[in-house]
């Protein structure tokens, strides 16, 4: 279950009322993308401002965010605070269903209002994955893992280098090797026995 859920009973649907909120709380779960993301557990604050408007709650508010990923090159680990801001507006459900009524398809995927609820989860989590890097970097040159032997190569000297042939290309040399004076491997269709 969320904690990021907002008891809004105490907001007047008179619009222009407001509810400033204040939330200091452990991240829940999946709050980013698969490699990188608000830390589960780590510190997360939230501040905004909720008030309420025609068709629903308009919610402006500021996160802060203890993230953390891997580089995608060298698997190192980034951790940063970030701070997200997000400005998303809550359909009452009948708002929603009125404009599907009208044959508006962004009505399907916009925030609703719970009964007396507001989840604040979805919009922070919108905003903050947009924020994010798509593929995360230690840094914007990283150099990532050396193929062969898989160390960091920005942790080796610049004329790091291996001399020895890769096993699956010898593997292939031989094969080609012995296969060359093989006439029946030459273009002959076999393996019919399985039928
Ligand atoms: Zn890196
Ligand atoms: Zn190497």
């Amino acid at each position: 279950m969320s904690t990021l859920v907002i008891d809004i009973t105490d907001l007047p649907r008179q619009v222009g009322s407001t509810k400033d909120v204040h939330l200091d709380l452990p991240a829940p779960q999946g709050l980013g993308t698969e490699v990188i993301g608000a830390a589960p557990g780590s510190p997360l604050i939230v501040d905004a401002t909720l008030t309420s408007v025609d068709d629903g709650v308009l919610v402006r508010g500021e996160a802060d965010v203890h993230i953390h990923g891997e580089c995608v090159r060298c698997l190192r680990d980034i951790d940063e605070e970030r701070q997200v801001s997000f400005d998303e507006l809550y359909f009452l459900p009948e708002a929603a269903a009125a404009q599907r009524a009208k044959g508006d398809e962004e009505a399907e995927d916009v925030f609703l209002l719970g009964d007396t609820t507001l989840d604040l989860e979805p919009a922070l989590r919108d905003a903050l994955v947009l924020s994010l890097p798509f593929r995360p970097l230690c840094r914007e040159d990283c150099g990532g893992l050396c193929p062969d032997c898989g160390e960091r190569l920005d942790d080796l000297p610049a004329d790091h280098h291996h001399e020895v042939l890769d096993p699956r290309w010898s593997a292939l040399s031989g094969l080609l090797g012995d296969g060359a004076s093989d006439d029946a491997s030459d273009g002959a269709p076999n393996g019919e026995e399985q039928s």
